[in-house]
């Protein structure tokens, strides 16, 4: 690419393009994961989208799509140069149609922002994740985004009933609307959201919103082991309870969280913990519910119960990511397995850890069978680490695949997952997805290198 060509094309245009301090555009929240940009794009509206993909089509010029940069598995990472597309400037909420409760925005809004601004009308989106500070909603729409409450909510896709979203070459399209339903032809949105950026350029969402329940109630149980709490986890589920979360947070994880933050929570002694939420419309009711889920806890093996301090348990949830990312070295795997096997998923990455001398915690989405296995290096100088931790990764996505799971539960492909894919997906069905790919950006330019070596 002429850099110097392309940005002065785009500038007279009206389109700014960033020539320096274009370092932090190379990385994502990926372990070691880095390239560097030759041009960052920052476009203000999808005309202006278009310019860049019209001219990236003309000139045979690769594009990576880039929201908040907090991937955990380097999707938008410019790996084969070219032009860094961010739509952080795209930050508008276009509407929040409250009658309808759906909100209509644009890609570069702030996950949490959108949250606050549906607060004022007494909606909710309901997709919520530890990154909602940084992450922007066309990164969660590109990567399915799943977070806390997809155990009642369901992840991204279930909220999205609209996108508009650019083609490489420069053309438009919009799918989906303002609908709670429409058979319409493909549901083209769908298809658009969890495609990592490799099929279209998100320029505009319409989501659909709930009433927020105004009552939440969060419990913390102590347990003596991680074995007994996903079990517990599992028991407590399928007992029919409307809970909004709950998580799993083994105690080496909550360990290093606490230390970050400064906090202590009670019994240090436990083995792992598991948080609860129920959320309402009736105090009483809601009161009802989380006292019966905290019975159901105790019947269940936990050893306490207590009717938590939100704000300080999400604080330790939320901060274990950024703890575990001031290591000297991690290793995160996303697995996904149907739930009723999270408990041998887990001894399973134990018992790989274990056999490679190294160390690993486990914590995430307990009610849908996504944990986050982090194999951690609490030394820099620790010699097992570099011989152990491909063999300790490989063992746990063999399992979560052998498990009936899924080598990505909501952080997507990427860079991280690419070589893996195939131990999940067979020949024929990486050839229809490939296909899809050819179809809708035949010259490979759109975010390339991603979800397939060759891609
Ligand atoms: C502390 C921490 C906690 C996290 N917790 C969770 C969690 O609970 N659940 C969860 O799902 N994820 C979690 N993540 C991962 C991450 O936050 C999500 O994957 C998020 O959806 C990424 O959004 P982003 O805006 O940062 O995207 P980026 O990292 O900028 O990009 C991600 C992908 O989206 C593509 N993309 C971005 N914008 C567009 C667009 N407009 N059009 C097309 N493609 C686009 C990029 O090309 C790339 O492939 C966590 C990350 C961190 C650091």
């Amino acid at each position: 690419m002429d850099r110097k060509a392309v940005a002065e094309h785009l500038r007279a245009l009206g389109i700014e393009c960033l020539t320096e301090g274009l370092e932090p555009y190379g990385r994502d929240e990926t372990m070691d994961l880095f390239a560097a940009p030759e041009l960052v794009v920052r476009p203000r509206s999808t005309p202006e989208v278009q310019e860049v993909l019209r001219l990236a089509e003309r000139d045979g010029i690769p594009v990576t799509p880039r929201g908040g940069g907090t991937g955990k598995a380097g999707g938008c990472i410019p790996v084969r140069g070219g032009i860094v597309l961010s739509l952080e400037r795209m930050n508008r909420i276009r509407e929040i149609d409250a009658s309808n409760r759906f909100a209509v925005v644009e890609p570069g809004v702030v996950l949490w922002t959108l949250h606050e601004e549906c607060r004022k009308h007494g909606l909710l989106y309901p997709v919520d994740m530890s990154s909602g500070g940084s992450c922007e909603l066309g990164g969660n729409l590109a990567c399915d985004g799943g977070g806390e409450r997809a155990v009642k909510y369901g992840t991204t896709r279930a909220q999205v009933a609209g996108v508009e979203a650019v083609l490489m070459g420069g053309e438009v399209i919009r799918t989906g609307g303002k609908l709670r339903k429409n058979a319409a032809g493909y549901a083209l949105h769908h298809l658009i959201v969890g495609s990592e950026g490799t099929l279209a350029v998100i320029t505009e969402a319409t989501l659909r919103l709930v009433p927020l329940p105004p009552f939440r109630k969060t419990l913390l149980a102590a347990f003596a082991s991680l074995d007994r709490a996903a079990h517990a986890a599992l028991e407590v589920e399928a007992k029919g309870f409307p809970l909004s979360a709950i998580e799993l947070v083994e105690r080496a994880a909550a360990d290093l969280a606490q230390r970050m933050l400064g906090v202590v929570l009670p019994h240090p002694g436990a083995g792992a913990y598991l948080l609860a939420e129920v959320e309402g419309f009736q105090g009483g009711r809601t009161e009802e519910e989380i006292e019966a889920v905290g019975s159901a806890l105790l019947e269940s093996g936990a050893e306490e119960v207590d009717v938590a301090p939100r704000e300080k348990v999400w604080a330790v949830r939320h901060a274990i990511a950024e703890a575990i990312k001031k290591l000297p070295g991690y290793s995160a795997v996303d697995t996904v397995v149907p739930r009723t096997r999270m408990p041998e998923l887990i001894r399973r990455a134990h018992a790989a850890a274990k056999a490679n001398g190294i160390e690993v915690v486990c914590f995430g989405h307990a009610g849908d069978g996504n944990i986050h296995v982090d194999f951690i290096r609490r030394e820099a100088s620790d010699p097992r680490w570099d011989p152990g931790i491909g063999p300790a990764v490989r063992a746990v996505l063999e399992a979560t695949v052998a498990l009936g799971g899924s080598v990505t539960a909501e952080h997507g492909v990427g860079l991280l997952r690419r070589d893996d894919l195939p131990l999940q997906l067979d020949p024929a069905t990486l050839a229809a997805m490939a296909a899809l790919k050819r179809a809708w950006d035949p010259k490979g330019l759109l975010n390339p290198g991603k979800i397939w070596p060759q891609g």
